[in-house]
């Protein structure tokens, strides 16, 4: 077996158990300038320190948003302090009051950092404007925590195939939609592409539509009640959806997509603008394309390698 000499990780590439590759920009965000992330911050004499950090331990201790930065910073004399984000004015009172055992000068609005930065020398350039911890490069951080149970990844992608091959047609695209159930990934959607060109046609278009439908439905019955259709769905795709798809993949917010071909040019991932992992765009999942060999000759075996839009 080739997959004995694989690590379950390969952090250089990106790849999981030899089977999954990350499909991501890379340069998620400019050095030079970071995004923004508006912040709640007060200002308090030095020997205030320990009895801000009991309040802040008490009233606002697990915010993920604000993780990667330092909560105190030392500026001149005095003490800034992030006790939380800004979400709107009417917190300066919520906020007053939580703090009004303690004595502080002041509470402001200020920006800071709003993601980790993934080098070392990006958090020492952005802790000029708030000091950000370090703790190794977050992407690395997430292979090493992101976990699959790859007997039912390569079910999933051997069912998608079976579609693939009982539409005898080699022209052909297929997209499953799926969603976890008590840890097992249920198929929830199956949608066929025999070819047609036109992008509403197209296997991922056609596998949104269908769940957009099916749970217009429910929300009729009054069962549902979600602000976007496809939250929650594993989307496994036997071709790089095209730009249009992607876009429909982004707005519909999915969790991952993961497909086995590459489609170039046309595809809008890894072949164009990686939608799925831009930042700027409302919505980011992940992405990763299938390695696995069995797989992947079974799919050549099906399909027509010429054609480029999906
Ligand atoms: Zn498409």
């Amino acid at each position: 077996m080739k997959n004995r000499d694989q690590p379950e990780v390969d952090l250089k590439n990106g790849i999981l158990y030899g089977t999954l590759k990350q499909i991501r920009l890379g340069t998620d965000v400019d050095p030079e300038s970071p995004n923004l992330l508006q912040t709640w911050v007060c200002t308090i004499q030095p020997k205030n320190s320990k009895a801000l950090i009991s309040l802040l331990k008490q009233n606002y201790d697990d915010e993920p948003r604000i993780r990667h930065l330092k909560r105190l910073t030392k500026v001149g004399d005095h003490i800034k302090a992030i006790i939380c984000p800004y979400e709107e004015e009417s917190q300066r009172n919520e906020i007053s009051n939580s703090l009004r055992s303690l004595e502080y000068d002041d509470l402001e609005v200020i920006k800071v950092p709003r993601d980790q930065a993934s080098t070392r020398e990006t958090t020492l350039k952005w802790s000029s404007i708030w000091p950000l911890t370090w703790k190794g490069n977050p992407n690395h951080q997430f292979l090493n925590t992101v976990k699959f149970d790859m007997t039912q990844e390569r079910q999933m992608v051997n069912e998608l195939l079976s579609y693939l091959e009982q539409t005898n047609n080699s022209d052909s695209s297929v997209t499953v939609m799926a969603k976890e159930v008590d840890n097992k990934i249920a198929i929830q959607t199956v949608a066929l592409n025999k070819g047609e060109r036109h992008p509403s046609q197209h296997s991922v278009m056609k596998a949104i539509d269908a769940i957009a439908r099916n749970e217009n439905n429910q929300r009729k019955d009054g069962k549902q009640e979600r602000g976007y259709l496809c939250t929650d769905m594993i989307v496994y795709t036997t071709h790089e959806p095209c730009v249009m798809c992607s876009m429909a993949l982004v707005h519909s917010r999915i969790v991952r997509c993961t497909y086995l071909k590459p489609v170039s040019p046309g595809g809008g991932m890894e072949s164009s603008y990686y939608l799925g992992d831009l930042d700027g765009l409302n919505w980011k999942f992940q992405i990763w394309r299938w390695l696995g060999e069995p797989e992947l000759s079974r799919l050549n075996e099906a399909v027509d390698n010429v054609r480029l839009e999906y």
